[in-house]
């Protein structure tokens, strides 16, 4: 069917962002149409690692992640449907002085937001955590923090979003977007023309050219951490275990197997299509793995993957109206914490276009901290690149 119609706003991109995005507005009561070019969830929203960690956060990202928690504990209620949502908590450990240091500031933070989260040392932490390896001294839990399974999280949003009265296309890539006395007009590859007076994108690693048209280019680039998925294995590993020097993030579904995320991240391929991993390093963190928890050395891997993530040189998303378009609202760039944040990243930007007085927790991610800052340094590149 092509859509050739009016609606209030327009949503670029199915993921979590622009879904979530589209659900808050049309509850407010906006006629909200939303084009996806393949299916809704099917990218970085569903090939993430699922963690919804609530410590560890940089200071300026708990407002955000904080509401966000709270959201995604009514997932059900909001969108009548569940995604695997568990009360894990999260693990943080540290081996090195560096990663103690940093480990100490992260619960200082996170204590001054409210969140809660406890140092455990020695044999207090062994003696809860047997399974970590014996020279592991320093950890931090967050009881709050939690997992979902990403694969099934944005498609009940998107059917919440069409019962709300949304428009939801499948299949339908933006191909052109004009700026028009009074808003926007789209058209798709596949022939959808639609006329908005807002227009948000949430195209997630592809945002970038359509920011670009409007004169606000951003130093973005895509990539993904590996990730890698065992056997089903019979013990269970609670919580979700995280190495805070960067290198392991683990956690047991109940099934039994065990998904891990590790660093470095790759870069994408060009155009963003795929991002690639390396085999050395799925044994790189298998090896990494088996220091940490030396119960899971010989543990199969059966399956690797990462996907395509849009990256920002601070490693924070772009929230927010344009700085150069009136009409036009950014969200992407969700530069590896994107999944947590999401729904509150949806109910607050739904806020700023419904004109619903001020949104502090969107301080300090709009586009215009990169004006005249298109280029991303080498060293972001080197970091991200390193050992591929
Ligand atoms: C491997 C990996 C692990 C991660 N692990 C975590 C984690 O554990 N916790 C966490 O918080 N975050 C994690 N993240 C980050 C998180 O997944 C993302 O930040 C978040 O999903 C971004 O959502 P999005 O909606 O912006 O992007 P996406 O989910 O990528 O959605 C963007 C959508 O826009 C569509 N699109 C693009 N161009 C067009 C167009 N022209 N027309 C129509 N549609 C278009 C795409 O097809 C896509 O579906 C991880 C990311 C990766 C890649």
């Amino acid at each position: 069917m092509i859509a050739r119609h009016e609606s209030d706003v327009v949503v670029i991109g199915g993921g979590l962002f622009g879904a979530f995005t589209g659900l808050f507005l049309a509850r407010r009561g906006l006629r909200v149409t939303l084009f996806e070019r393949g299916l809704i969830g099917a990218e970085a929203s569903a090939t993430n690692f699922g963690n919804l960690r609530l410590h560890g956060r940089s200071a300026r990202q708990y407002p955000l992640s904080i509401r966000a928690q709270a959201l995604w504990e009514s997932y059900e209620a909001l969108t009548g449907e569940t995604c695997e949502i568990e009360r894990t908590g999260h693990l943080y450990f540290a081996r090195s002085d560096e990663g103690a240091q940093t480990l100490r500031h992260d619960v200082a933070t996170a204590q001054r937001f409210g969140v809660t989260s406890t140092l455990l040392e020695g044999d207090q932490l062994h003696a809860r955590y047997p399974f970590l390896a014996a020279d592991i001294a320093l950890a931090a839990f967050s009881p709050r923090s939690a997992v979902a399974n990403p694969r099934l999280s944005t498609p009940p949003v998107a059917r919440a979003l069409q019962r709300a009265g949304g428009q939801v296309y499948e299949q339908a890539e933006v191909t052109a977007v004009e700026a028009v006395s009074g808003g926007f007009v789209l058209q798709t590859r596949q022939g959808h023309r639609c006329a908005a007076p807002v227009l948000v994108n949430a195209a997630g690693a592809w945002s970038g050219a359509l920011a670009a048209q409007f004169g606000e280019a951003v130093p973005m680039f895509s990539a993904g951490p590996p990730q890698f998925v065992t056997e089903p294995l019979p013990y269970r590993l609670h919580p979700s275990v995280h190495m805070v020097e960067g290198d392991v993030i683990v956690r047991q579904i109940a099934r039994g197997n065990i998904i891990f995320s590790g660093y470095p991240r790759t870069h994408s391929q060009p155009g963003g299509a795929v991002t690639h991993v390396p085999p050395f390093k799925t044994l790189r963190g298998m090896q990494m793995l088996a220091r940490a928890i030396p119960m899971l050395a010989r543990a199969e891997v059966i399956r690797v993957w990462s996907g395509v993530e849009g990256y920002l040189p601070d490693m924070l998303p772009v929230i927010g109206a344009s700085s150069t378009t009136p009409g036009l609202f950014h969200a992407f760039g969700g530069s590896g914490g994107g999944f947590q944040i999401a729904p509150a990243v949806g109910e607050a930007l739904a806020a700023l276009i419904a004109g619903e007085a001020e949104v502090p927790m969107l301080a300090g991610y709009g586009i215009d901290r990169f004006a005249g800052a298109a280029e991303v340094s080498g060293k972001i590149h080197r970091e991200f690149d390193a050992l591929a």
